[in-house]
Formats: structure tokens, C-alpha cells, sequence
């Protein structure tokens, strides 16, 4: 595992970052602005709460006043008493409803923040996620987004009524003695310096921490997936090592991000509390001299304590905010990421084509993942209507990638595929990936009932033509024997089912689709015996009168074929039926001597 290096950062890649957080602020404001009403019922409550909590000194003070100066006489302290009550009521009501307002402000935010990323996951183009960790991008939506929300909420519940409470206290404190005024408003910029020098110092380590974090949900993730190979290869023990530097890095970042934010509160204390002895000490000397009362002092000292407190909160919600931020800016990165070219507007193929017949045509197609590794060059093929074209060649030759063109998963860098005659850049990726059914080695079933998973092809089809798909399938047997038939929950991605049931599932839903053209890829891991001639059989039933691309495992589906591809490096070496390319000689043969002696082609 590579260690993350927390090396210094340069003044161009500051000023970058400097920009990409105002950038961030703009849009978080973009998403906050969406709801005024809540927002504007915050900034009231927060309002009302500050105004309450500062008018109780006055009165307490006038109370103080009142005992010192005229007797304590009952009448007018009881109004006063009651008048300080009713205010620290009102207060209390008020920042209750400003933390309603706040919380329902920020889950909204956060809401529409995974929407809106998760809507982007639908819309990526494969090679994004191809090349990206899943578990960081679900780290990105959930625990980004939890960390986000905690910022937001804190935030707008302390930033508010911090910033309101030091104004109003400052104006006060001026009106009642402005030399007093004036020393607290002089010392206390060394307050918020102390704090925002910790709080860029820490915002470096939350970054690497946020990073740390996205990497062991992504580990975690690859290794629950995975478990059943680890397993098989006895990689417990190194597994629980690798996590364990993970976790170990991500408790070193975390402890270093800690110990620079927690070091924000105690330092802007300091400062708070030495302004406070010095109003203290400077009003005691203004009373002796009879500058003003002792209820007078007792207003000054309260606003003095009010003054400094929310910049000891105000600190520690910037340093909140930053980790807030550093979250918020990973989750746009995602929701800013590149989408696949919109094909909005484009005909669907059956409106190009007619009838589709499902002839598809390579003309000098060039692709590569990278552009310094070209894969596929100048590849030219011409299947007719019914087909059958088997893909045969060695793990890493390119197999996938011809079906990745196929479904458009990735476009083609130079020449085109068309499908009768129809370019597949020309019509709307969803109608093409419609008329293929693809039946992939790792099958996938979401977790709902066995019936919601077959009509996941075809969400119109009725009961009946359910049924007929699974018959024809070879699935409607082991379906009825399950405990509740086509009603059985199966579990996240079909737990509960065989790896050759799923297959057959699989081909269930594609019985049901009837589309014009096929894609399988034969699956190479066992599967016993009768279920894998029920598999072939399902197969050759499925592949009657439809133009197949099978990248093929087993000799029975590559004798039968139409047409062998043999694929080196991404090229087609050679292609022919299996009698021409043993006549041949060449690298089918070659393949098929080493190989197939077993039976398969893995
Ligand atoms: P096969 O299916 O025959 O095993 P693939 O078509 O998956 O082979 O891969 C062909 C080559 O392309 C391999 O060298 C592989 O490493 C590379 N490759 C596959 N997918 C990607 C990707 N998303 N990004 C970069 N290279 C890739």
C-alpha cells in the first residue's frame, strides 16, 4: 500500500486551491439559496435569540441598580425579574426553532447533494468508474455527505447568531463605556488570527484524512466483494495487514487534523479570557472613579463574557467547515466528473433501421484505453442476420473490449460499428444497448423478488410470459421449488441461489427481452454438470435466428459457431469456421491443441 505524503504545498497550488474553495463555497450557497424560507426563518430565530440574550443584561443590570442604588424595593425588581425571565423564555424558544430550521436546511442540502451525485453515477461513461476505486465513490456520497451535513448544521446554527451576538455586543459595550468599547475591539482581531492560523494548519491534515477514509471504504469494499478468492488463497492474513496500514494512516491523519483543531479552542480562550480581566479590571477602575454604576460593570462584563464566547465556537465551526468543505468539494468533483456525450435528440435504430435484422459491420475500428497503449487497430468485420461469432483468444487479448464497442460502452477512437448499416454514434445508446442481450459471466440480480429480476428486461411483460421465458430457459423448475415460487426475495445480488440458477436467471431475462442480437460470455468457472448442459441448452435456444457474439470458453459453443475470431493483442489474427482454421494451421490451432484438451478454452 502506498503511503499518502503529506509533503508542503506550493503558492501556485495554493492559489489554485484558494480558488477551488471559493468555488466550492459558491455552490454550496447555490444549494443552500434553494430553500429561502428556510433559510430566512434561521436568520430570524437567530436574530430574535441574540437580541433576547442581550437585552437580559440590561435588565439585569437595571435589577442591580435598582438594589444598590434605591433600597431593594419589590415592586419594580419584580418587573424586572419577570422581564428577564420572559426574555430567556423567548431566547430559548427561538433557538430551538432556529435549530429546526437549520437541521431541516442541511438534511435538505445534503439530499439533494446524493441525488444529485448519484444521478451523475447513471450518467459516467465507463471509464470513469472503471478506473476509480467504487468503494471512494461510495465513500464520496455517504460518508462525505454525513460529514458535510454535520458541518452545514453546525455551522449555520453558530455562525449566525456568533457573528449577530458580536456585533450587538460591540455596539453595546461602545455605548456604555467606548474606551472599553474600543480595547476589546482592538485586542480581539488577536483571537481570530490565533485561530485562523490553526485552522489552515489543520485543514491540510483533514484533506489527507477525507483521502484516507475514501481509501479504506474503497479496500473494504474490493475485499467483501472478493472474499471468497481471499479465502481461497489464504490471504487473511495479508488482507488484515494491508487494512491495517490503512487503518493506521488514517488514525495518523485523523490524530494530527485533532490535534491542530483542538489546539483552536484553548488558544482563542486564552485571548478571550484576557480580555475579560481587563474589562474587569479597567470597569472596576471606572466604577471607583465613579465613571459609571455597579450594574453598569455587570452589563459590560456580561457582554464582555457574551463577546468572546462565540469566537471560542466561531473557531471551532471554521475548523468544522473546512472539513465540511474539503467533503463538499470531493462530492462536485464526482457530480462535476465528465458525462458520457449526450445522445438527446439522436433517433432511436429502429426508427433508422426498420425491422432490425441485427447485421453488424466493423470498418477499420482503431480504440485504445489509453492513447499511449493503441489496442485495437484497423479491425474490419461483417456479420450477417443469425450469425453465430465466437471470440477465442488468451485472458487481456481484447475479448471485452470488442464488447465494450459493441454496447457503446466506450466509442470507438477511429472508424465506425454499425449495426444495419446504421453508425451506433448516431442513434441513442439506450435503443442499441435494447436490441443486445447480454448475458456476462458475473451475473447481476438486485436484491427484490425472482419475478421484479426477469422483468427487469422487459417491465411490461405479463405473468404468463414471465413463465414462458423461465420454461424456455430451464429456470421455471428450481423457480417453483423455491418457497414462494416467482415471489421469493432473493438476497443482495442473488445470495441465496447457485452461481449456474443465476446464469439462469440471467438467460430468463433476455428470454423475455428477444432481442435481435446477443453477447454471452461463457462462464469458466464450474458449474455442475446438468446445470451446465441446462445452460448450453437455454443458450441455443436463446441464440436461434439472433446474431451472437459469444466470447466462448466451451468447444461445443466454438465448433458450432459461424465464424471464429481469434484475437491477439487486439487484433484478429484469424477468422474462419473451426474446420478452415485447423486446415490453417496457424494460432487457432496452436490455441486448440494446448487447450482444448480438457475440453475448454480458458
Ligand atoms: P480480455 O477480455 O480478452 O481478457 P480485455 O478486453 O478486458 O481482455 O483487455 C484488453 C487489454 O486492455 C488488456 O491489456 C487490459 O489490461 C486493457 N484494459 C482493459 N480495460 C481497461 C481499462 N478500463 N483501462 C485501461 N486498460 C484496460
Amino acid at each position: 500500500m502506498k503511503k499518502q505524503s503529506l509533503t508542503a504545498v506550493s503558492p501556485t497550488q495554493k492559489s489554485v486551491a484558494k480558488k477551488a474553495d471559493k468555488g466550492t463555497l459558491r455552490r454550496v450557497l447555490s444549494y443552500v439559496g434553494k430553500y429561502p424560507f428556510s433559510l430566512s426563518f434561521s436568520i430570524l430565530f437567530s436574530a430574535l435569540t441574540v437580541l433576547a440574550s442581550l437585552l437580559v443584561p440590561v435588565y439585569v443590570g437595571n435589577a442591580i441598580d435598582c438594589i444598590i442604588e434605591k433600597g431593594v424595593l419589590w415592586q419594580p425588581l419584580k418587573a424586572t425579574l419577570l422581564k428577564i425571565l420572559a426574555l430567556i423564555a423567548i431566547g430559548g424558544v427561538c433557538q430551538w426553532l432556529t435549530s429546526l430550521c437549520n437541521n431541516r436546511l442541511s438534511s435538505n442540502v445534503v439530499r439533494d447533494l446524493r441525488r444529485d451525485a448519484f444521478y451523475k453515477i447513471s450518467k459516467l461513461p465507463l471509464s470513469y468508474v472503471d478506473v476509480r476505486p467504487h468503494g471512494d465513490i461510495v465513500s464520496r456520497i455517504i460518508a462525505d455527505a454525513d460529514q458535510f451535513s454535520e458541518g452545514l448544521l453546525l455551522g449555520f446554527t453558530q455562525f449566525f447568531t456568533g457573528v449577530l451576538t458580536i456585533l450587538g455586543t460591540v455596539a453595546l459595550m461602545c455605548v456604555g463605556n467606548w474606551k472599553i468599547g474600543l480595547m476589546v475591539v482592538l485586542i480581539s482581531p488577536l483571537s481570530l488570527f490565533v485561530a485562523r492560523f490553526v485552522a489552515t494548519r489543520s485543514s491540510k491534515y483533514f484533506k489527507t484524512q477525507t483521502r484516507c477514509r475514501g481509501n479504506q471504504t474503497a479496500f473494504i469494499e474490493e475485499r467483501i466483494s472478493g472474499l471468497k478468492t481471499l479465502q481461497a488463497f489464504s490471504q487473511e492474513d495479508q488482507t488484515q495487514r494491508a487494512f491495517d496500514e490503512i487503518n493506521e494512516d488514517l488514525e495518523k491523519s485523523s490524530m494530527q487534523a485533532i490535534f491542530f483543531s483542538s489546539l483552536t479552542n484553548p488558544s482563542t480562550r486564552f485571548v478571550n479570557n484576557l480580555i475579560y480581566a481587563l474589562v474587569a479590571l479597567v470597569g472596576g477602575l471606572e466604577v471607583a472613579l465613579g465613571g459609571f454604576t455597579v450594574g453598569g460593570l455587570s452589563k459590560l462584563l456580561s457582554y464582555a463574557n457574551q463577546y468572546t464566547k462565540p469566537f471560542n465556537e466561531i473557531s471551532g465551526v471554521i475548523t468544522e467547515l473546512k472539513s465540511a468543505f474539503i467533503c463538499a468539494s470531493r462530492i462536485f468533483n464526482l457530480i462535476d466528473a465528465e458525462e458520457e456525450a449526450s445522445d438527446f435528440g439522436k433517433p432511436d435504430l429502429g426508427e433508422v433501421a426498420g425491422e432490425i435484422a441485427g447485421e453488424v459491420t466493423l470498418d477499420n475500428v482503431s480504440f485504445s484505453y489509453l492513447p499511449e497503449k493503441p489496442l485495437i487497430e484497423d479491425l474490419n468485420l461483417s456479420i450477417k442476420r443469425g450469425q453465430r461469432v465466437a471470440i477465442v483468444g488468451k485472458t487481456g487479448s481484447g475479448k471485452t473490449t470488442l464488447i465494450n464497442l459493441l454496447m457503446r460502452f466506450y466509442d470507438v477512437c477511429g472508424g465506425q460499428v454499425c449495426v444495419d448499416g446504421v453508425d451506433v454514434r448516431e442513434i441513442k445508446r439506450s435503443s442499441l444497448r435494447k436490441n443486445f442481450g447480454m448475458v456476462l459471466q458475473e451475473t447481476w440480480l438486485k436484491s427484490g423478488t425472482v419475478r421484479e429480476n426477469i422483468r427487469l428486461a422487459n417491465p411490461s411483460a405479463t405473468d404468463e410470459e414471465v413463465i414462458a421465458a423461465a420454461k424456455a430457459a430451464h429456470a421455471h423448475g428450481f423457480i417453483k421449488r423455491m418457497e414462494k415460487g416467482y415471489d421469493t426475495l432473493l438476497s443482495e445480488d442473488g445470495g441465496n441461489l447457485s452461481e449456474g440458477q443465476k446464469q439462469l436467471l440471467c438467460i430468463t431475462r433476455i428470454m423475455l427481452m428477444q432481442p435481435p442480437m446477443l453477447i454471452l460470455d461463457e462462464a469458466t468457472s464450474s458449474i455442475d454438470t446438468r446445470t451446465e448442459l441446462k445452460i448450453g441448452d437455454a443458450l441455443d435456444t436463446l441464440m436461434q435466428g439472433r446474431t451472437s457474439f459469444i466470447v466462448a470458453h466451451r468447444l461445443s459453443t466454438i465448433v458450432n459457431a459461424d465464424c471464429i475470431l481469434v484475437i491477439e493483442q487486439g487484433k484478429v489474427v484469424e477468422r474462419g469456421s473451426h474446420q478452415e482454421l485447423l486446415q490453417k494451421n496457424g494460432a487457432y490451432a496452436k490455441l486448440y491443441q494446448g487447450q482444448f484438451e480438457n475440453g475448454s478454452l480458458a
